[in-house]
């Protein structure tokens, strides 16, 4: 018997919302996942053709005397302003969609059911014209920054900041295949987790 073919989704949704919580449940029913932002910065420290157009678009203090990406001062460069962030992610991101494309072929190879990728910018960086479906894990902005500022010890304005990048939760709605409210425990995302991944790799 033939085995089923390789199913794609993205996973996306606002800062705090539980994308990384879904990926973990669905890693554990058996899905790979590709994390594009890690992706990103494993790539940003690491590939030498992107290191020279970092180099060359943001100054040699991009990288320290170490060689190391100088991720505060590329930090600072962007963050408040738009042209840099679009310059930067121009760079960044179609080496992260060739990477993904790779880890397709990979998965294809290992036979895996269901292919993940989890980008909090899928849509920003062109990254769900690859994927057959797309998630957006959806929770009110309160409970959203509760979850932030608890997880990574930063304050509230800190959290709405980085919020003002993405897409608003009404865009993000209209543009997918699957929602997933996560509102409730952990349990009942584990039970919505699942519920999909069965729909996605159902013969
Ligand atoms: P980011 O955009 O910052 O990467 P994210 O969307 O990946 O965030 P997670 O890291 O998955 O979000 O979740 C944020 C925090 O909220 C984590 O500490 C996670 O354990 C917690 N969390 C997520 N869902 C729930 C839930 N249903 N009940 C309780 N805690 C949750």
């Amino acid at each position: 018997m033939n085995p089923s073919p390789l199913q794609t989704l993205g996973v996306t949704g606002g800062i705090g919302s539980g994308k990384s919580t879904v990926c973990r449940l669905l890693e554990a029913l058996g899905a790979r996942v590709f994390y594009a932002d890690e992706v990103a910065k494993r790539l940003m420290a690491e590939d030498p053709a992107l290191r020279q157009a970092i180099r060359e678009a943001f100054g040699p203090e991009s990288y320290g005397p170490d060689g190391r990406l100088n991720r505060a001062y590329l930090a600072k460069r962007v963050f408040h302003d738009p042209e840099a962030l679009r310059q930067l992610n121009a760079l960044v991101h179609p080496r992260v969609l060739a990477a993904f494309e790779q880890a397709r072929e990979q998965a294809t190879r290992d036979q895996v059911p269901l292919l993940v990728l989890e980008a909090a910018l899928l849509f920003e960086s062109g990254a769900d014209r690859l994927v057959d479906h797309v998630l957006v894990v959806e929770a009110p902005e309160a409970e959203r920054i509760r979850r932030v500022t608890e997880r990574d010890g930063i304050s509230p304005e800190q959290v709405r900041a980085r919020m003002q990048h993405q897409l608003s939760p009404e865009e993000l709605r209209r543009r997918a295949d699957f929602v997933i409210e996560n509102t409730g425990s952990l349990e009942t995302l584990r039970q919505q987790v699942e519920n999909l991944y069965r729909q996605l790799t159902a013969a």
